[in-house]
Parts: C-alpha cells; structure tokens; sequence
C-alpha cells in the first residue's frame, strides 16, 4: 500500500458532536408558540438530542424508520432533527399549510412512524388520525398540556420523554449514504414527491453554504432563518449552524414583519434568510417604523424571484446587502447563489445591481447547463443569449424520488428542473420562468419574470402576477394581476403607461386586473395556477 488517508463517513451526528464541543456556550434564542423566548446553548441542544434520540429508542423506533414534524422553527424541532437522524432514522419534515388530502398522502406515502407537531398543529393532527392509520406514536412538543391532552388521549410530550431519559447516548455509525431527512416537492402537478437527504449530501452542502462566495457563515455570525425548517430544512441552515458554530434566533410562529423587525434589532441578528414575501413584509414594517435595522449585514433571498426593489431598499436604506440564490427541493437546495467576483468591482452601482438580480454561479460541486429541447443543442454557456431548459448535476441533487424504481435523469445524468433560463460566461444563471409558467404570443416568449418585475418598481404595487390569457389571435397573451399598497392610487392605464419604454411594446400586458389578494403556497410563493384557472379567458369574454 503506497498510504493513504483516515476514512470517517460524513454523518450528521458529527456536526452536533463539533457544536457541543467547540461551541458549546454559542446561544441559540427560540421564541415558543405561546411568544415566550427560551435561551439555550449548542451544548444544550446536544444534551437534549442525545435524550431523545434515547426516548426513540425506548419506543422501539427502528433505522430507517419516518419520524415527521410537524413544526416551526424552534429548538426542540432542531433537536429532534440531530436525534431522529444521528441514530439514523430519516427526520421528515412536513409542510403544515399543505391542504389534508395532501398531507394524509404524503405522511403515508412515507410511513412515517412517529408524528411530532407543535401545539398550533394539534387540532389539524387530530383531525387527520384516522387517515394516518400506520402512525404509532403522537409527540407535541411541549410540556405537558391538559388540553391536548384531552384531545388525543394517547398523546406524549416531548418534555416529559426527554426528562426521563439521561444525556448519554453513542451516535450510531453507518454508511454515510444512508438517508438523513425527507422533504415533499410542492407538488403543483399530481401529488407531491419525497426527496431523501443522505448524510453525505447534507454534510457536503453544509460546507458549500458556509463558503464566502455561498453565504459566508462563520461563528461570528447570529443568523434568523426565517425559511422554514419544512422548507427544504430551511436551506440547511440549522446543519451549517452546527458545522460553524454560529448562534441561531428561531422565530417560531410569528414571521410577519413586525416580529422580525423586532427580533432582528433585539438580537442584533446579522444575517437572516427567506422568500422574497417576507421581506415585503419585512420592508413595508420597516419602512413605517424608527428601525434601522443597524445588526444587519446581509439577507439572502430565494424560492421565488428577487424584485430589484427588495435589493435597492435593504442597500439604500439599510446598508445590508442582499445575495439572491436558487435552488429546490431536489437541489437541497442551493443550486446557484450570486456574489459579486473582483472582476465587478469597478462597476458603477446600477451595473453591480444588474448582476446581482440574477440568481448567480453555481458553487463548486454543482454543475448547471442549458438545453435547448426544440433543436436539441446543448448550449453550455457558449451562447449568453441562448434560454432555454435549466439542467442541474452534483454531490447534493436528486437522483430518485423517494419510493419510486426508476431515477429522474436525463439519459446522460441530468436533474431537468422544469426552470427557464440563460447562463453567462462566468456561470451566472438568470431564470426567465418556470416551464409551465412561460408566456407564448405568437410563437415568441415573454418572461413572466420580467414584467413582474417592472410592476413592482412602481411605488403603488405591492404584488404582481403575470400570466398567460388565450388570445384568439395570438394564441396567448400576458395579463397582470396587481395587489395594491394599502395607500395605492394606480390605475389600469396608469400602470400600462409604466411599461413604454421599458420592454418592447409587443410585450406590455393586454390587460392589468387588480385584486384584494393574490393566493401564496405554503412555502410563500405566488400560486399562479389558481390565477390562470380564474383569468385565462379573460381575453376572449
Ligand atoms: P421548491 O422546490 O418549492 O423550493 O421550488 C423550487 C422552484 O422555485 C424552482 O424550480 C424555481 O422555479 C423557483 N425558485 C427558487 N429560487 C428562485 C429564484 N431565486 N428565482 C426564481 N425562482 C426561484
């Protein structure tokens, strides 16, 4: 043997195993469900999983086997994640805004064996009891509570079960490819699809979040994820947390923007994370408040697209820097993130802005390219104009949905991930649309994207939707759903002038349709579905 180098497995439980014993006295702020605040420390959290992980054990729950929760992000929930998944059971966290039909779907499709929820969720768990037949074991996580326990008789608390087990407790050791977490995609189209985690996937992208050019994550930092644990595990942040030692703030139920404000200026909170919604939310607060929001150095955004203006206000406003990402479920999720390189540096203001819209390069471990269906070229960045299907490949993307034989690749080893988009010479990614929301008038595209975002420069919107109408014509045509600001004067015309100049005129809207509310998924994203449902004949009434 000509030597070689120690092999350890890259497993979870060494990430709380580090925290504990590095960072041991780093605080971790968590508001509970009742709005109370409880401070613990990684050496706490540890202490706690390592309990749990015992009480699991003692109810005979098996490797392998589902634990789901059902939770905000709090620090039981970031407990029970090192638990459940360092004596290599798989954590599946569960979207709790999905409708009943779809969550009794997935909690079966994954057999989940143990069912953890906060005490917001106990009536909606209830209700779901008799469709979850194979559920063995009911947790709320709490402290013992009368009325929920008058409501699920069989019912066990979370505290109760950790105090009566000791602190002591040796991770298990296996394959570091054994699955760690399970996720369902959305599931816009037929039911929704489970992505399962590995150790080494979550490990690897651990480290890629942390990198400078990614998020740029040290022990110097006090993160708020604003993401929910339930949303693709909060981007990894509670992994990365542990992988860096830095102190988290959980914000629990409350994530309208007052409550964030005000974490963020009572925990000089450095660095927070979530969709752009929130931080509509966040800014419209801010703006009609005395914060200056002084602790913070950077948001980063993604799930949906970054309008310029959340960028230009946290920046002008704030001085906070805002790092626009993307990723998916099936991507764990971080795909691309976008950071300036030194060859930006001597780029006026508005220049830098225009790189920073896009959704950013690829870290090392991903690689991305652009396939045009139609003429079946492949165009890796050969051609900056060039938009077409957005591909993915690397250490922390999907290769088989959970429960199904055959994988999900092209036949050379592709992830497709139903997005539309332009690559440039230095890997930036710009995304035009998802698939199924492109816009086709007269045989040419129109980003969706792009209109979206013009409307939301103008002072009196708050949201917009831009959608496909038949057209007689034209086949399709854009329209534009609008939320107004509260104080809001626009009109149709009024907004329709907005657009000269802007884009071409072939691309303006047709018609601009204002509405009290525009539906939002329950991962904050506009569900233009149900507006193309309700809108698409509007042109040809
Ligand atoms: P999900 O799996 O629910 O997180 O949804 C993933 C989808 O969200 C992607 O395929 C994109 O269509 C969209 N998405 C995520 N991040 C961004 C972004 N930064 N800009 C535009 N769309 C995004």
């Amino acid at each position: 043997m000509l030597g070689n180098m120690m092999f350890k497995p890259l497993l979870i439980s060494s990430l709380i195993e580090h925290a504990a014993q590095y960072h041991y006295d780093t605080k971790i702020i968590s508001k509970n469900v009742n709005g109370s605040f409880v401070e613990t420390t990684w050496l706490d959290i540890s202490n706690n999983a390592k309990k749990y992980a015992n009480a699991l054990k003692a109810l005979n729950i098996q490797p392998s086997d589902r634990v789901a929760t059902m939770a905000w992000n709090n620090h039981r929930h970031v407990e029970a994640w090192y638990a459940i998944t360092g004596s290599g059971m798989v954590c599946h966290t569960i979207n709790p805004r999905l409708f009943p039909e779809q969550l009794t779907f997935i909690i079966n499709d994954a057999d989940d064996k143990v069912l953890m929820f906060d005490q917001t969720f106990a009536p909606l768990i209830a209700s779901l009891r008799t469709a979850i037949p194979h559920v063995k074991h009911f947790v709320c996580m709490s402290e013992y509570d009368a009325t929920i326990a008058e409501l699920m008789p069989d019912v066990k608390f979370y505290d109760d079960l950790i105090a009566a087990q000791t602190a002591t407790f040796i991770w298990s050791k296996f394959d570091e490819n054994t699955a760690a977490a399970l996720c369902y995609t959305s599931g816009t189209t037929g039911n929704p699809k489970g992505v399962l985690y590995s150790h080494r996937s979550t490990v690897l992208h651990s480290f890629s979040i942390c990198l400078p050019d990614s998020i740029n994550l040290s022990s110097n930092e006090i993160v708020l994820p604003v993401v929910p644990m339930f949303h693709v595990n909060a981007w990894s942040i509670p992994y990365a947390a542990a992988m860096v030692g830095f102190s988290l703030v959980l914000p629990g139920p409350d994530l309208d923007g007052k409550s964030l404000v005000e974490l963020i200026d009572q925990y000089n909170i450095t660095v927070a994370l979530g969709v752009p919604t929130i931080w509509q939310g966040l800014l419209a607060y801010a703006r009609t408040s005395k914060t200056e929001l002084k602790s913070l150095t950077r948001t980063i955004v993604g799930g949906a697209t970054c309008p310029p203006t959340i960028i230009s206000e946290f920046k002008e406003r704030y001085n906070c820097e805002t790092v626009h990402a993307w990723g998916m479920t099936e991507t764990s999720p971080l795909g691309t993130i976008n950071n300036l390189k030194a060859k930006h540096s001597g780029l006026s203001e508005e220049e830098k802005l225009n790189v920073r819209l896009s959704q950013g390069r690829p870290p090392f471990g991903v690689s991305i390219r652009i396939v045009d269906q139609e003429n079946g070229i492949h165009s890796l960045r050969d051609n900056e104009q060039s938009v077409g299907h957005l591909q993915i490949q690397g250490h922390w993307i999907v290769e088989r949905y959970f429960n199904q034989d055959k994988h999900t690749l092209t036949t050379d080893g592709w992830f497709d991930t139903g997005d539309i988009a332009s690559i440039d010479r230095d890997g930036y990614m710009s995304l035009s649309d998802r698939a199924k929301d492109l816009i086709k008038s007269g045989g040419e595209w129109i980003s969706s994207v792009e209109l979206e975002n013009i409307a939301l420069e103008h002072p009196d919107v708050a949201m917009a939707a831009a959608i496909a109408a038949i057209h007689p014509k034209w086949d399709e045509r854009p329209i534009l759903i609008v939320k107004k600001k509260a104080e809001g004067q626009i009109t149709e015309d009024g907004l329709l002038d907005f657009y000269q100049n802007k884009i071409a005129k072939w691309q303006i809207p047709d018609r601009i349709v204002f509405v009290d509310n525009i539906p939002i998924s329950g991962t904050g994203k506009m569900v233009k579905k149900d507006l193309r449902e309700k809108y698409r004949h509007i042109l040809s009434l």
